[in-house]
């Protein structure tokens, strides 16, 4: 099977390069700015948008007018527009809000090239990209596959990195003849039905910890800046302190993408069927006891990642309903033995008289339920 692969890897542009990557940036910014007024305008006195043919055909004319858009990669500014028609499709298939200008304070500022007759290239250690030659980068690992783009990105923090976006082909894992069931926890991070717990990722907790006071920090500088009437552009202490946060959040980030893509490739690799609860993260959220741990775990983020691999592997998820009383089913005998609060970490089956773990049991009974829904479809 054919699919779509991301690598992202920080690159280390020389201050000309820079230089360069910037100015591409503010111009892909121009770009898509001066159509989107245009195309505001046009609607406004015709009733009707433009297109990204239309708006393509009078890209000539703009850079005639504005020569330093001729300095940058074109097909940054293709991509640009491109980028602007999209949106705008999307808002009219009412899937996302309008598209808005956008500003030199974003917090993420990038401009996407793509591949066309050996543009993008990776040579040794170093990476081709079209108008900055060849770019040093941290080659943590093999790009296999056929480029189809490429994203230059500029963090908060000042770091540059780069996403290529191939076509590669996977092939089917082996078959284990296993299958697992998975509760998702809040102490653990996740509970198998083979009876492992994975801890949350203790550092990623640490790390959170430790970013909660960076920010607090952040915070009291703002207000210090306000109160003395100075502007958060120019309070150098606030600017100082928002870019050690902005480092921070990018670390904890990595961290967790890491321990998430660990997790889902060796329970996909393990086992042929993956049994899961359906994840209602919304209604979840509500409760608000809940809610931090949620958005501390990346449930969801898991769960999407389960998914993908397993159509990439030949393996297969089935999802449980969130309505499935796992936890109060005897994984033992079957008795139904009510609601156990959610701080209860083991009972014993008024059936049966074994005694449980909570979330060990919860995953043996989302594996048979799976199992059932299997057999059954
Ligand atoms: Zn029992």
């Amino acid at each position: 099977m054919f699919i779509h692969k991301s690598y992202r890897f920080r690159i280390y542009p020389t201050k000309k390069q820079i230089e360069l990557i910037k100015k591409t940036i503010g111009c892909s910014r121009f770009v898509f700015n001066h159509f989107l007024a245009t195309w505001k305008d046009t609607y406004k006195e015709t009733g009707k948008g433009l297109t990204y043919h239309s708006c393509s055909s009078k890209l000539p004319s703009l850079k005639n007018e504005y020569a330093w858009l001729k300095e940058v990669d074109s097909i940054a500014l293709q991509s640009s527009l491109r980028n602007l028609a999209d949106s705008f499709s999307r808002f009219f298939k009412k899937q996302n809000k309008a598209p808005r200008f956008k500003s030199k304070n974003n917090n993420v500022q990038s401009y996407k090239t793509k591949y066309t007759n050996g543009n993008i290239a990776i040579i040794g250690n170093k990476i081709k990209l079209p108008k900055l030659g060849l770019v040093r980068f941290s080659k943590s690992r093999d790009v296999e596959g056929r480029i189809l783009h490429a994203t230059v990105r500029r963090n908060p923090s000042g770091k540059y990195f780069i996403s290529i976006l191939v076509e590669t082909e996977v092939q089917p894992l082996d078959k284990t003849e296993t299958s697992i069931g998975i509760d998702l926890g809040i102490t653990d991070f996740a509970i198998l039905s083979d009876g492992h717990k994975i801890d949350n990722n203790k550092f990623t907790i640490k790390m959170e910890k430790k970013l909660k006071k960076e920010q607090r920090k952040l915070s009291r500088r703002a207000l210090h800046a306000k109160n003395n009437g100075i502007n958060l552009l120019d309070a150098k202490n606030y600017q100082k302190q928002k870019i050690k946060v902005a480092r921070l959040h990018e670390k904890v980030m990595n961290q967790r993408e890491d321990f998430l893509n660990k997790l889902s490739t060796e329970i996909i690799k393990n086992h042929d069927v993956i049994c899961i609860e359906d994840l209602n993260t919304k209604g979840m959220l509500r409760n608000h006891k809940l809610a931090k741990s949620i958005s501390d775990v990346s449930w969801s983020a898991f769960v999407m990642k389960l998914e993908y691999k397993a159509k990439w592997y030949g393996k297969q998820i089935v999802k449980i309903s969130r309505w499935y009383p796992s936890s109060q089913i005897c994984s033992e005998c079957g008795h139904q033995n009510g609601k156990n609060p959610l701080e209860m970490r083991g009972w014993t089956c008024s059936g049966c008289h074994e005694h449980h773990d909570r979330d060990i049991n919860a995953s043996k009974n989302i594996l048979a339920e799976g199992l059932r829904i299997q057999a059954s479809a």
